[in-house]
């Protein structure tokens, strides 16, 4: 088979490519738990208490989301609006992500 990210031929039991990194889909079965998975908890804890650095998506791989909160927090602090801004981001992606972003499942 195919890698659906980047064409590459993948082994067919392979549960990422590995050329790009990204999940094939394979082996991943809705609520089992896959090798290297990160913990929704965490993710959740991590959301609520550092959400406004973006640590959260730092730690699920959501580096360019997680960059910008840091920056948005940084710059914004003395702003209240960009804050809040971001507290309601963080509170919808803490809801609603339920993966990282190679498409892996949270545990
Ligand atoms: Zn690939």
């Amino acid at each position: 088979m195919f890698c659906k990210n980047c064409g590459s031929e993948v082994s067919e039991k392979a549960a990422v490519c590995v050329k790009c990194g990204v999940a094939t889909g394979v082996g991943v079965i809705p609520g089992v738990p896959v090798a290297g998975a990160k913990s929704r908890v965490a993710y959740i804890l991590l959301g609520i208490f550092l959400g406004g650095f973006g640590i959260h998506n730092f730690y699920a791989g959501y580096t360019g989301k997680g960059v910008a909160q840091l920056l948005i927090t940084l710059f914004g602090f003395w702003l209240v609006l960009p804050l809040f801004a971001v507290g309601i981001w963080v509170l919808v992606e803490i809801i609603t992500v339920k993966a990282d972003s190679q498409g892996v499942p949270f545990t």
